[in-house]
């Protein structure tokens, strides 16, 4: 019998340079791949543009070598992919799975908050796109946390695939590229265990076998809150990346052995791949 190989990745939005919460998702990513002597890939999400920062691709990518995290093959960048993402589009578009709708946030706020599938039947020719899943998934099993079962109204909402503002929705592009780039897992913050619970209809919608997946815990500042560019966490120091790399597989519940402790981190990070255990690292309940 011949098995899938394993093929991860690692998918920052250039929004900044990476900060300590997102090196514990590159290294727990890195690690679950090249424990099973998998491939790691490196994708840019780079559609949304109001929100990026200029350069922050190049410093990501830097940081990621840093830090011996090197990935294979090329950097795919979701900018030079929108023509697979609107031939998906189009199709749904053809064959009435998606249509347009003209709604505001607070017209569906005033309607209860979520999309009631208003606009389905109304034949526009114009605003954002919602894709409508017939029959959608109740959940998806996560390899850490166990069965997400997801909110029978949400599960049921016509997601937006495509915004008013033209710009494509992330769960479509994500699951566009991650079928296209043959991700056998995905490895991320348990801030996307939503999200991901949508992607899987559009998983449904394309007819692709679903990845696994495996939602590391959020790191949280003092307060509470998550480690993120929105909230100001600082990036990654590039004068003390050992300390950084040690302090972020001691938060995976994989200590540095003394032994290793002045390996550079590319030999470092190869070392632990083979003692690496996802089933080590503490999940978190979720609410
Ligand atoms: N680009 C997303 C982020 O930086 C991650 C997407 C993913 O891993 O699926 O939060
Ligand atoms: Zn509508």
């Amino acid at each position: 019998m011949t098995h899938t190989p394993y093929i991860g990745r690692f998918a920052p939005s250039p929004s900044g340079p990476l900060h300590f919460g997102s090196l514990v998702t590159a290294v727990g990513s890195f690690l679950q791949a090249k424990s099973v002597d998998g491939r790691w890939l490196v994708r840019i999400e780079d559609i949304d543009p109001p929100r990026e920062m200029p350069g922050a691709d190049t410093i990501i990518l830097k940081q990621l070598r840093k830090f011996g995290l090197n990935w294979d093959g090329d950097v795919i960048y979701q900018s030079c992919r929108h023509a697979s993402y609107q031939r998906q589009i189009d199709r749904w578009l053809d064959q009435g799975h998606a249509y347009y709708c003209q709604c505001s946030r607070k017209e569906i706020k005033q309607r209860g908050g979520i999309y009631d599938g208003h606009c389905r039947n109304r034949h526009l020719t114009w605003g954002a796109i919602r894709l409508h899943c017939p029959s959608p998934a109740a959940g998806f099993l996560d390899r850490l946390q166990g069965w997400i079962s997801l909110d029978n109204a949400l599960a049921h909402e016509d997601l937006v695939i495509r915004r008013s503002d033209g710009l494509y929705a992330y769960n479509l592009a994500v699951v566009v590229d991650d079928i296209f780039s043959e991700i056998t897992e995905i490895v991320r913050g348990s801030d996307l265990l939503e999200p991901t619970a949508r992607q899987c209809n559009i998983y449904r919608m394309l007819k692709a076998k679903e990845p696994t997946y495996l939602h590391l815990p959020l790191v949280c500042d003092a307060k509470g809150h998550k480690l993120s560019k929105q909230n100001h966490a600082p990036a990654l120091d590039p004068y003390h990346v050992l300390e950084q790399l040690h302090d972020a597989l001691a938060w995976l519940n994989h200590p540095v052995p003394t032994r290793w402790e002045k390996d550079p981190p590319h030999q470092l990070l190869s070392k632990m791949a083979k003692i690496w255990n996802y089933r080590d690292i503490q999940s978190t309940s979720v609410s």
